[in-house]
């Protein structure tokens, strides 16, 4: 028997809807890539949106079809994003970050017919231009009078594109299993594999991120994402922040810890989300500057491990309630969220720190488990290690054009490439990259434990460990270090700060200094990198 309830397909673009009836004057304010703070509301927005989704019906533009955005978080990026959902296309986010080889790759692999791009990007447009071969319009996200200058075929502003469009056009209806959203992952090995979003995914992972055990979305709350729209859907930010109605506030390409701390300060945000190189950045201006962020209750962190200093130094010095967060694009992003439960939250502060540092416990909607070696799931003990398989709504089956199919069992687990325990509590902690682990003697030294506290030395910037070959151990640990401007540290005591804090064997064989650490374009310590540069590395204890 068949339930008696209405089929509402859940489609994005009913959210941008919803926010414009029910909380049409919330404001959405964008530091603009042309530099003044522009104000807008989710009402001008919707119609906005319903102008994109016209113009680019005028264009040929139908379901099914990939548009491309290379865009910082703006109004005008949301607005395509809705416009392009709208009848049924696609929206591609491009990663600016990429090399431009990987984004000509990802942008012919997608099929692109129209890319959207910021003025920053007008003189990368144009070099990759010739390469794109299947965009067929260039639209500007800017207006008529700053347009650049550029040598881009059919170059329209938005403004301009957008003019002639029909405000109150009719949204497509289709079903919810339609394809809404491309997100390439960054592809440390091979080529780049694309992460096909439907909008029912979409959807219930936006009413996910929303709970209060998650990012805890009010309409009250005052929500700034930093993470890039072309990072994992922002977190699912464009949708769940317009879905629950809070004000949007949206930081343009200034990312830097002054214009990060103006516009959380002059717009009242009360919640935000980054990675952790940006936090590193905010902190050290909060610091140099005495100032503070008084209507600040929590901040997301994620994409890389929070260390623990960090998440100290928001919630002691600036009584911010730190969430950290793991997730990955094939999962729209979120996979786990560090809120308290009812067995830590009354625990000591640092007991309470211990629970923060994992990477969280999953919502509804992601079952995980952790195997071993030879596939065989390991016991939730908070101790024994295993690769981390994932299932749910709003994670990938597949990838774009079948690729990589080894990442996905006929039982439909998502295979993470993340090595993690996960404890009798439900909370996860993520202890390497699968490719990361260091194999030491036979066991596994986890690498990003060891970062973490090495980051909470008081002279220390950024800090990586990899493996080198060892004649004795196979491999074994060097520690990387970057100094904070003006600070110094011995290699003796960073060992001497490590010991008692890891086990013995874990110790690193030998420190080195650096003046940077490479990151990938999501952010992250680029580690084949490092292993490029250091894998002849000789450590001091390779003669023994
Ligand atoms: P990329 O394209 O760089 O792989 P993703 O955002 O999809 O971008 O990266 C997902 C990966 O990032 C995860 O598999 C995990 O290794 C890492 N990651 C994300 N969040 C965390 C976290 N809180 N702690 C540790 N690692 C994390």
């Amino acid at each position: 028997m068949l339930g008696l309830m209405q089929d509402w397909p859940l489609l994005v673009h009913k959210i941008i809807d919803h926010a414009a009836t029910y909380h049409g004057t919330r404001e959405v304010v964008t530091r603009s890539v042309e530099g003044p703070i522009v104000r807008s509301n989710y009402a001008q927005i919707a119609r906005r949106s319903r102008k994109v989704a016209s113009a680019l019906e005028g264009l040929g533009i139908a379901l099914g079809d990939r548009v491309a955005t290379m865009a910082w978080n703006t109004q005008r990026h949301i607005e395509t994003w809705y416009g392009i959902t709208g009848i049924g296309a696609v929206y591609h986010t491009l990663n600016p970050r990429l090399f431009p080889d990987q984004i000509v790759y990802i942008a012919n692999h997608a099929e692109d017919r129209v890319l959207f791009f910021d003025i920053t990007f007008a003189k990368l447009v144009e070099e990759l231009a010739p390469r794109l071969k299947t965009v067929k319009h260039y639209i500007c996200l800017t207006d008529a009078a700053n347009l650049p200058k550029a040598n881009i075929p059919g170059l329209v502003a938005y403004e301009d594109f957008i003019a002639d469009g029909d405000e109150s056009f009719a949204w497509k209806e289709f079903d919810e299993h339609t394809a809404c959203g491309l997100c390439y992952t960054s592809g440390t090995t091979g080529n780049p594999k694309g992460v096909l979003y439907s909008h029912r995914s979409n959807v219930l992972h936006a009413f996910v991120a929303a709970q209060a055990d998650a990012m805890g979305l009010r309409a009250v709350d005052s929500v700034m994402p930093i993470v890039p729209m072309f990072h994992a859907n922002a977190w699912a930010l464009a949708f769940s922040a317009p879905m629950v109605g809070c004000k949007l506030v949206l930081p343009g390409p200034k990312l830097d810890g002054d214009s990060v701390c103006e516009m959380l300060t002059n717009e009242g945000v009360t919640m935000t989300a980054a990675v952790p190189t940006v936090w590193l950045a905010l902190l050290q201006y909060l610091e140099k500057t005495g100032k503070t962020l008084p209507k600040m209750s929590r901040v997301i962190i994620g994409g890389s491990a929070a260390p623990r200093s960090m998440i100290e130094a928001f919630e002691k010095q600036y009584g911010i309630t730190v969430i950290h967060a793991w997730g990955m694009t094939e999962m729209s992003p979120l996979g786990t969220l560090g809120t308290m439960k009812p067995n830590n939250i009354d625990l000591p502060y640092e007991q309470q720190l211990d629970y923060k540092c994992r990477q969280g416990h999953p919502p509804f909607g992601v079952e995980m488990k952790i195997v071993g070696d030879d596939d065989r799931e390991q016991p939730r003990d908070g101790h024994a290690f295993g690769r981390l398989k994932v299932r749910g709504p709003a994670v990938a089956k597949a990838y774009f054009r079948g690729e990589g199919a080894g990442s996905f069992d006929e039982d439909g687990w998502f295979d993470t490439g993340d090595v993690a325990t996960l404890d009798p509590d439900g909370y996860m902690t993520i202890t390497d990259r699968a490719k990361d682990v260091i194999k030491s003697g036979g066991e596994w030294i986890s690498t990003i434990e060891i970062e973490n506290i090495a980051v909470g030395h008081p002279s220390v910037a950024e800090a990586a460990v990899i493996g080198v070959a060892h004649p004795k151990w196979d491999e074994r640990p060097l520690l990387i270090i970057v100094l904070k401007a003006g600070k110094s540290a011995t290699r003796e005591e960073l060992l001497t700060y490590l010991t008692g804090k890891i086990a013995k064997w874990w110790m690193p064989d030998d420190v080195v200094f650096v003046d940077e650490i490479p990151h990938t374009a999501t952010g992250k310590i680029q580690k084949t990198a490092l292993r490029e540069r250091f894998g002849k590395y000789r450590l001091p204890t390779a003669a023994a």
